[in-house]
């Protein structure tokens, strides 16, 4: 498969610090690249002074080195073994120094070998798949409201307007055991398909609908600065950081 990439990650109008983070690699040797794939990375901090910068940089820099340097066989093993590694890197940046007590991060990867798509996820960014007219959420929010929507307490758009929708039930960085979903089995991709990594500073304003009219009319640049435009023009409370894949079949 082709991949046609494009990334954007802004401040907002609100927020004094970047605390989102993103990253993306793609082998440009044949070997590394039928055994890794590539790599995509959105990850959004959080902590006090500038810990959340730190934990979601941190994140996106371990995760991509330790997942293309671990000898680990597979995909889904390298993508654990990378998870464990950017977890333990920010526990121990955040004990050699108070100011960075208790920061963390959300952090949704997505690798794409071949034609096929594995994705590790922890946190409340998230990962959609548009395919074929339809804009599906491939993640799961690791938070208090995501809960509340999946046990059916409330609605999709009653979480969107929560006072507690801030509320994360997991990250990196903040305990030694992390939980994050790592599927052992891919999603095989299709011609035409289109990924997209997010902060929640993007799905907390911008509609589903919205997502997806962007998505299936513009290339991955401008679907990018769109995406933020719209954000930023709904307020932009908070960072903004996406990454649109577009794939398509070879020659
Ligand atoms: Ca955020």
């Amino acid at each position: 498969m082709k991949l046609e990439v494009a990334s954007l990650s802004h401040i907002g109008q609100v927020r004094q610090r970047n605390e989102d983070a993103l990253g993306h690699f793609e082998p440009t040797e044949k070997s590394a690249r039928d055994e890794k794939g590539s790599i995509f990375v959105v990850a959004d901090g959080m902590g006090g002074h500038r810990g959340g910068e730190i934990a979601s940089k941190l994140a996106v820099e371990t995760i991509i080195s330790e997942f293309y340097s671990s000898k680990e066989g597979g995909v889904v093993p390298a993508l654990r073994l990378a998870f464990k590694e950017a977890n333990k890197v920010i526990i121990e940046k955040s004990k050699d120094d108070v100011d960075l007590f208790g920061m963390g991060t959300t952090c949704t990867v997505l690798v794409v070998r071949n034609d096929d798509a594995y994705f590790a996820h922890i946190g409340d960014s998230r990962a959609y798949l548009y395919r074929d007219g339809e804009l599906k959420q491939i993640t799961e929010d690791h938070s208090l409201v995501g809960e509340m929507v999946r046990s059916g307490i409330i609605s999709d758009e009653d979480a969107r307007n929560h006072p507690r929708r801030n509320v994360i039930t997991r990250s990196l960085g903040t305990h030694e055991e992390i939980s994050a979903d790592i599927p052992t089995s891919p999603f095989g991709l299709a011609d035409g398909d289109v990924l997209l990594l997010c902060s929640d500073g993007l799905t907390s304003v911008v509609t589903r609908e919205e997502v997806k009219k962007t998505l299936e009319s513009k290339s991955p640049r401008d679907a990018c600065d769109a995406l933020v435009d719209l954000a930023n023009e709904k307020g932009g409370k908070d960072n903004i950081t996406v990454q649109v894949i577009k794939v398509s079949a070879d020659g």
